[in-house]
């Protein structure tokens, strides 16, 4: 436990708590190809899910990854599996009406059922269970608000939910901020390190080819046919899919000007008393709240500890000053943990997209999935798999989310300047709803 200013502790690194469980491989990267049916970019889990259904189908597959595989957010999220959206339900019934609501979040229940399938299927170890969620409400306001949107969602999608008073929210937070809150049992949580490397090595096996440190930094077209260069060398290659969410910059520029990427932090403590955890997280559950800027926690599924995020739109690659900033953070939602030390504190670029929506489509002969905005565990590999029916051209294929207008605002083209303050401006609107 940490004295007076001191939270630190003796391990502490700027790495994703994941990493120590699944390591990123450092392999040299194999030989670029002249040549391959299909060349998808990203190593996440679209692109991987993409890779999988492609390479099983018998294409013959390269993905190219700018980092070691799996660089990305899909080895640095907090690895909720959820079936939400940043639209709610109630927001989409109201404007949009009952049959499209319906749909949308019928084909949220897909993309976890998705997940879930695969890791089932795949025999994926990855601590992946169905822990549900808590979900702790800022304000006796937001109270009621939650509570409609689970009464909907019970009448319509008849998803199952339980309201829980202030009085009797110990029983699933040891936080004494919030007004009650909900619980969500039908939903999980896995190590999402695992889950990507499990997706990878079934990936790789499937006779795909995975080459890190080969980012790709243009491509042309050719008649039926793209050029896909990278520093090691140019495929040429059918169909050309880009799997890069968060990370997508100018190499794609059509796409980095509809995608925003955004900071997520999180940090791991030290080692805890199973006490001190029942206390914190008595049920087990993720558990997040609704402010603006939201904090969310659980425990890691491997090891005794508090894992801990918020604070999108902190711009700054210091992990001690993330670290700083989320133990203040932490502190404030529990005051216990001000004593205890973080062994890991580290970031990552979640999309989100103009319309909040995601968005799968294919620009210029291009196959694109992305802008999942932080719900893209399910999502992820959910459209990557759609993404390879559509280039299988399977009527499987069809999704919600394909083919959308695609919005752009002539303000951004790709460095999110503003991102501070929204941030300020969410902390501001989250201190006055407390
Ligand atoms: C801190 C944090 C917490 C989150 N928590 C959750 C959560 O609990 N639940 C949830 O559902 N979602 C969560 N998310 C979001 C989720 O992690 C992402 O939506 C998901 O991982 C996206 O997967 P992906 O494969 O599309 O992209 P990524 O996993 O980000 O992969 C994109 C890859 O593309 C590579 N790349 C980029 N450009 C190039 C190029 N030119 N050439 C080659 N490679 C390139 C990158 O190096 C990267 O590895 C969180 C995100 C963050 C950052």
């Amino acid at each position: 436990m940490a004295g007076p200013g001191d939270i630190f502790a003796d391990d502490f690194a700027f790495e994703p708590y994941w990493w120590m469980a699944a390591p990123r491989p450092d392999d040299a990267p194999g030989n670029v190809p002249g040549a391959a049916d299909v060349v998808i970019v990203g190593s996440g889990y679209t692109g991987l899910s993409a890779a999988l259904t492609l390479a099983r189908a018998g294409r013959d597959v390269v993905v190219l990854e700018a980092g070691a595989a799996g660089h990305g957010a899909s080895t640095r999220n907090a690895g909720f599996v959820g079936k939400t959206l940043k639209h709610s339900f109630s927001h989409l019934l109201e404007t949009k009406g009952e049959a499209y609501a319906v749909g949308v979040y019928r084909e949220m229940q897909e993309a976890f059922d998705c997940v879930t399938g695969v890791i089932e299927r795949e025999q994926i170890t990855c601590h992946y269970r169905q822990c549900g969620r808590y979900m702790a409400a800022n304000s006796p306001a937001h109270y009621e608000i939650m509570a409609r949107e689970l009464e909907l969602k019970t009448k319509y999608l008849g998803d199952e939910s339980e309201m829980v008073s202030r009085a009797d929210q110990h029983r699933s937070l040891g936080s004494d901020i919030y007004h009650g809150g909900a619980i969500v049992p039908g939903v999980g949580g896995l190590h999402p390190g695992l889950y990507q490397s499990g997706l990878l090595e079934r990936v790789r096996r499937s006779g795909a080819q995975v080459l890190d440190h080969t980012p790709l930094t243009a491509f042309r077209r050719d008649g039926d046919s793209f050029e896909a260069v990278t520093p090691r060398g140019t495929i040429r290659t059918r169909d050309l899919i880009i799997a890069t969410n968060g990370y997508t910059r100018g190499a794609t520029p059509w796409l980095q000007r509809r995608v925003v990427p955004f900071r997520g932090l999180m940090i791991a403590t030290e080692e805890l008393p199973e006490k001190k955890l029942n206390q914190i997280l008595p049920q087990d559950r993720t558990t997040h709240d609704f402010n603006n800027n939201l904090i969310y926690l659980r425990r890691a599924p491997d090891s005794p500890r508090l894992l801990f995020g918020g604070r999108t739109g902190f711009m700054s690659d210091d992990g001690r000053k993330i670290a700083r900033l989320l133990h203040e953070r932490m502190t404030r939602v529990l005051p216990d943990m001000q004593h205890v030390r973080i062994s890991r504190a580290w970031n990552g670029f979640g999309a989100g997209t103009f319309d909040l929506y995601p968005h799968l489509g294919n620009h210029d002969g291009v196959h694109y999935a992305l802008g999942y905005c932080f719900a893209g565990v399910p999502m992820g590999t959910y459209l990557g798999h759609k993404m390879a029916l559509r280039v299988l051209e399977k009527k499987e294929a069809k999704t919600i989310f394909a083919d959308r207008p695609f919005p752009a605002k002539w303000w951004y083209r790709g460095t999110p300047w503003f991102l501070p303050f929204v941030t300020a401006n969410y902390d501001r609107l989250d201190a006055r709803g407390r």
